[in-house]
């Protein structure tokens, strides 16, 4: 028997499937290639790792976007032996430096402009030895860059049998926490973990990728491993299509219109503003047939009109960086095929029925099991071959994160009967009034289903007497104008909750500031508020 390790998710497309395409918006144009182009520039890059000294014990960063250079990087790596940590493009310098360092990278693969020059002014703070443009040219430098084309077209490819023997237990990838406190934690994902994973992906339960799908994940590649896509629908021989460089919703629509997209992936607000963007300007959806929406909440309003105007299935995820990424997908059961679309509606819009492979616990302040009742909420805690049990060099974390092999995730949430997991809030998110819990989740959704507004987030604000109360925020949708009073009425007819669960205040923003992955940045919201933290920020 062999290793669990990524190899057979290289051999698969690029012997089964070597004239599927993989198309890729880059910073110049979209490039058209194949599984069988893949394989060869893959086997390449392996030679130019191998010549270059790059084997197990390494560790390849990248910074950069969604293209067939980075899905090459995603192999070459890890084949070679070595580690591939994915840097996200979009943190603060202070945090670039702080990630980089801390993981030691030896090399970062770094895409052309703006990323390229954020390396450039971090240079003198950074001791990587190299950095690889993804690119054909390196721009004038004084940074140690060769072109990733040029390590292409100087090296031959390896022949299949002179690939590298990997195991199972060889750290394979790795990607840093996006917390809104603290410094971003490393979390190290194994060629088995990976493995593992992807094929939990596969699985019709996780994400049922098949060989026809049109892939596009647009969730970025520095993000959890893009959820897996790269590794999962390779395997399958889908079709891939790699969005490039923030890409914009017309950029998202061109590609769906173009390439007949059947299934795509990302945050709720890519979608939003899909959604948005085909409202004002129209679009050609036919082709898709589902987008896998996860991250933070999906909001019901957003899944209703998939469906209902554009027959698209919004499959709403839940996961983690610590869990690989998806962690549940839901859909209703076989059982619930007759039920009235509102029914299966308060399904769907939960995080849905934990992937095949894991298990999970639900318990409360005291460490007992909560019930199952759709209604006692408690921190959700969850083990499995796919999920971590410690983070990278931070032993106090790894003392309060974990319980033995079980990672205390962090979200509350209540299970129904039917063992659907709904979130209702981040652990230092939630709201506690007068001794009792507010989901501030809750209340983001129904305000999002009022049409006048495009995205919400609530906070907790502290408050004398009934130490914290939710403060909403929404920004309106265009050419609307919201009302308070009117907001108030739409929660108190929409919410199901009793009146104190409603916001103190709602108040109208331009913009609501979001994390580097695309959530609401809760933290960064109390701040532009101006909101006294001190008692939120520790939970
Ligand atoms: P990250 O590690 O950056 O992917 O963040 C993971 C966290 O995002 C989870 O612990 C949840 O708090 C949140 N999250 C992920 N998916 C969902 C979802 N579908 N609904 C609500 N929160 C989510």
């Amino acid at each position: 028997m062999t290793d669990l390790t990524i190899r057979p998710f290289f051999w698969r497309p690029t012997n089964l499937f070597p004239e599927t395409r993989l198309v890729s918006r880059t910073h110049d144009g979209t490039v058209d290639t194949s599984y069988g182009e893949f394989g060869e520039r893959v086997r390449s890059l392996l030679a130019a790792l191998a010549d270059r000294g790059f084997g197990p014990g390494d560790r390849i960063g990248t910074f950069g976007w969604n293209h067939h250079r980075h899905l090459e990087t995603y192999y070459a790596a890890p084949l070679s032996g070595a580690q591939l940590h994915t840097i996200n493009v979009q943190l603060g310098d202070e945090d670039i430096v702080y990630i980089v360092e801390d993981a030691d990278d030896d090399v970062l693969f770094v895409d052309p402009g703006d990323p390229f020059e954020t390396i450039e002014r971090l240079w003198s703070e950074l001791s990587v030895e190299q950095v690889v443009v993804m690119d054909e040219t390196v721009p004038e430098t004084d940074v140690d860059a060769v072109a990733y084309e040029d390590l292409i077209a100087e090296h031959e490819p390896i022949a299949e049998s002179e690939m590298p023997e990997l195991e199972e237990e060889y750290p394979a990838g790795m990607c840093y926490t996006s917390g809104t406190t603290g410094r971003p934690k490393g979390v190290e994902y194994t060629q088995k973990m990976i493995y593992a994973h992807a094929m939990m992906v596969m699985t019709p339960a996780g994400l049922g990728i098949e060989e026809g799908d049109v892939v596009m994940p647009v969730v970025p590649m520095f993000h959890v491993n893009s959820w897996e896509f790269p590794y999962a629908a390779t395997m399958a021989g889908a079709t891939q299509v790699y969005p490039g460089p923030s890409p914009s919703a017309a950029d998202l629509l061109e590609l769906i219109e173009r390439e007949g997209v059947t299934m795509t992936a990302g945050v709720p607000t890519v979608w939003i503003n899909l959604l948005e963007h085909v409202d004002e300007h129209g679009g050609d959806l036919s082709s898709l047939e589902r987008i896998v929406v996860g991250g933070s909440a999906a909001p019901e309003e957003m899944m209703r009109r998939y469906d209902e105007e554009f027959d698209v299935t919004v499959e709403h995820a839940w996961g983690m960086t610590e869990t690989m990424s998806i962690g549940s997908v839901s859909r209703p059961k076989s059982s619930m095929a007759d039920w009235d679309p509102s029914r299966k509606y308060e399904k769907r819009r939960k995080q849905g029925l934990l992937s095949p492979g894991l298990e999970m616990r639900v318990v409360n302040d005291a460490g007992e099991d909560v019930p199952w009742d759709g209604e006692s909420a408690g921190e959700l805690l969850v083990r499995g071959p796919t999920v971590i049990t410690e983070y990278y060099n931070r032993p106090q974390a790894n003392e309060e994160d974990f319980e033995g092999d079980w990672l205390k995730t962090g979200d509350i949430v209540s299970v129904d009967e039917d063992g659907y997991i709904e979130v209702v809030d981040r652990a230092k998110d939630v709201i506690k009034s007068g001794g009792e819990w507010i989901s501030s989740i809750a209340l983001e959704n129904a305000l999002m289903a009022n049409p006048d507004v495009v995205e919400a987030a609530v906070v907790g604000v502290p408050h004398e007497k009934w130490q914290e109360r939710p403060l909403a925020t929404v920004v309106a949708a265009e050419d609307a104008d919201p009302d308070e009073e009117e907001l108030q009425n739409h929660l108190r007819e929409t919410l199901e909750q009793p009146d104190w669960w409603l916001p103190d205040e709602i108040r109208v923003l331009e913009r609501i500031p979001k994390t580097a992955t695309g959530k609401f940045d809760k933290q960064g919201l109390r701040e532009k508020l101006d909101v006294d933290t001190a008692e939120t920020e520790d939970r």
